[in-house]
């Protein structure tokens, strides 16, 4: 008998009795449950790591991350270096993926309703009979009456549902999560004509006017802002100047130079009344400084002081420096998007960056490239939750399918969500664990963790220029879940019809490659350094993403003071 037999036999033996004598019988055959630890896998060293490319889906920021596997167990996530969001950082938030991960509170297999709704009494159910339930229900509910109301859906995730709501024939899919930076979107709309968030240049500026933004917690992209910010305070050159404008005082304007306190409410007066005094005092360099006077003639400094609390001689001073300063950039964020006309806020500090030169600059606002998905429905302002809730109260919404949201605890009370929802003959849930909302469902589809399923992210705001990241499965599925991209395909191809025809008849994964593949064929800048798509391919799933080896041209936008 070979060493390697004998220990296998010693190893098998010795565990399998101890586990007989502890539970009296052997639920699995020794081997089968031992072998494998005795005869890895060939990719599988014990005690060296694999490490693997992935993105961080904890916030909407979308950072670059690699995942160290050791014996099939994620162990340890860090900053992926070669991502341009976070250059190789990542925060705590990011870092605790894992406990999410391996949480034993996740949801462990598809559940129904058993007690009263609301109460959280399940039962678990075969994947087959929770889709075919669903599907049943959808199915059975005039597409005008079912609704949607998901996360912000990343990549071809996007798409997928897209064509999923296309062919069910739906209009009503409600894009809703906490920290949505939708009125900034809005903002950029309609005052720069922006699809995508621009790049906020804060790496390269000289003077930051923040306004509410608290950019190294969590605005827009706390990682990519932090790190940018370091680099301005300590890298090479002058070293910027931050002036942070706000009621309240946030970590960011702990940080500044100077911090102004402004009445809440109030910030966008400012922002304006700063513009006003640029052109006042002739340091606005376009042609159009008369219309601009003219638009902004309410917001002169001796008029904003009474409504923002800041002294004319203060406003005066920051807008001399602000414009002479050069490049400079103004933030706005937190409390300025926040009210229930937060964009108008918004868009008086795109005026701002407008009047003092800033949009379209290195150390500005920097225009991001639209990612130009087939199929993609990236921003659609005129669903909201507010419009769910009144949908829903008014016993509109006949079926729901929440995705990834939590809306019964997020939304503001007065929409009255959990009553509202009582009208409502069928919820499901795609979740990972028992919230408010999915305590409210009748049936729950647990969905698998990032770091078993496969999709991509086109970050919003991109850093500047295009860039496409992947999400990839680094360990094999710790519980009875599944991807998101299957649920919504098996969903589909349960209710058969045009719905089914609108999804690929494979798996997501494939749906994802195919999608990547037809990327490629129309970017001519995906193809440079690749002999064809499987090596661009390998070099995605190594790399965790593509980023161009040459910045995009440089984009601009206009402001017109018709947006006053
Ligand atoms: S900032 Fe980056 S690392 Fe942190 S949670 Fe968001 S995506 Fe993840």
């Amino acid at each position: 008998m070979k060493r390697r037999d004998f220990l296998k036999i010693i190893g098998a033996g010795g565990v399998g009795t101890g586990l007989g004598v502890l539970f009296g019988k052997l639920t699995k055959a020794p081997g089968a449950k031992l072998i494998p630890r005795l005869i890895p896998p060939e990719d599988v060293i014990p005690g060296i790591g694999t490490w693997y490319s992935s993105s961080c889906t904890q916030c909407g920021a979308g950072c670059g991350t690699m995942v160290k596997v050791m014996e099939g167990h994620a162990r340890k996530i860090e900053g992926n270096p070669l991502n341009p969001v976070n250059k190789g950082k990542l925060c705590v938030r990011g870092q605790a993926a894992l406990q999410a991960l391996y949480n034993p509170d996740r949801i462990k297999a598809p559940l129904k309703r058993r007690g009263e709704r609301g109460k959280g009494d399940f039962e678990e159910i075969s994947w087959d009979e929770a889709i075919s339930i669903v599907a049943k229900n959808l199915a059975g509910t005039p597409a005008d009456k079912a609704y949607l109301v998901s996360s912000r859906l990343r990549g071809h995730y996007n798409t997928l549902v897209a064509n999923f709501m296309a062919g069910y024939g739906s209009q009503n899919h409600i894009n809703y999560e906490l920290f949505q930076p939708r009125n900034l979107a809005y903002a950029n709309q309609v005052s720069m004509g922006l699809g995508a968030i621009p790049h906020y240049d804060i790496e390269n500026t000289k003077y930051l006017l923040s306004f509410g933004a608290d950019f190294s917690t969590t605005w827009l992209s706390p990682v990519g802002y932090s790190r940018a910010y370091g680099e301005m305070r300590q890298g090479k050159g002058k070293r910027g100047k931050l002036v942070q404008v706000e009621p309240r005082l946030s970590l960011s304007g702990a940080n500044a130079d100077e911090w102004v306190s402004v009445r809440p409410g109030a910030e966008g007066i400012l922002a304006l009344s700063i513009a006003f005094a640029i052109i006042e005092k002739g340091q606005y360099r376009g042609g159009d400084a008369g219309s601009w006077k003219a638009a902004l003639g309410a917001f002169k400094p001796s008029e904003a002081v009474k409504l923002t609390g800041v002294s004319e001689e203060k406003i005066y001073e920051i807008a001399k420096e602000f414009a002479a300063t050069r490049p400079s950039l103004a933030l706005g964020g937190g409390n300025v998007a926040r009210y229930e006309d937060g964009h108008a806020g918004l868009v008086a500090v795109n005026i701002l960056n407008h009047v003092a030169g800033n949009i379209g600059i290195k150390g500005g606002v920097v225009p991001n490239p639209e990612t130009n998905l087939r199929g993609e429905k990236r921003n659609d302002f005129k669903n909201s939750i507010a419009k769910f809730a009144h949908d829903a109260s008014a016993g509109k919404v006949k079926a729901v399918l929440f995705c990834n949201t939590n809306p019964v605890f997020t939304a503001p009370a007065q929409m009255k969500l959990t009553d509202a929802l009582k009208n409502t003959a069928f919820i499901a849930s795609v979740s990972s664990f028992i919230d408010e909302t999915t305590a409210m469902a009748d049936i729950v589809l647990p969905v698998h963790h990032t770091l078993e399923d496969w999709g991509d992210d086109f970050t919003d705001p991109a850093p500047g220029a295009g860039q496409a990241a992947i999400i990839q499965p680094v360990v094999s599925p710790v519980y009875n879940t599944k991807g998101l991209g299957d649920i919504f395909i098996s969903l589909g191809k349960a209710m058969g019809g045009k719905t089914a025809s609108k999804l690929p008849g494979g798996s997501y994964a494939d749906y994802l490659k195919d999608s990547w593949k037809e990327l490629y064929s129309r970017n001519r800048a995906m193809s440079v350094g690749t002999s064809g798509f499987d090596e661009f391919w390998n070099k995605v799933l190594a790399n965790g993403g593509w980023w161009p080896a040459e910045q995009d041209r440089p984009r601009t936008a206009h402001v017109s003071a018709s947006a006053v």
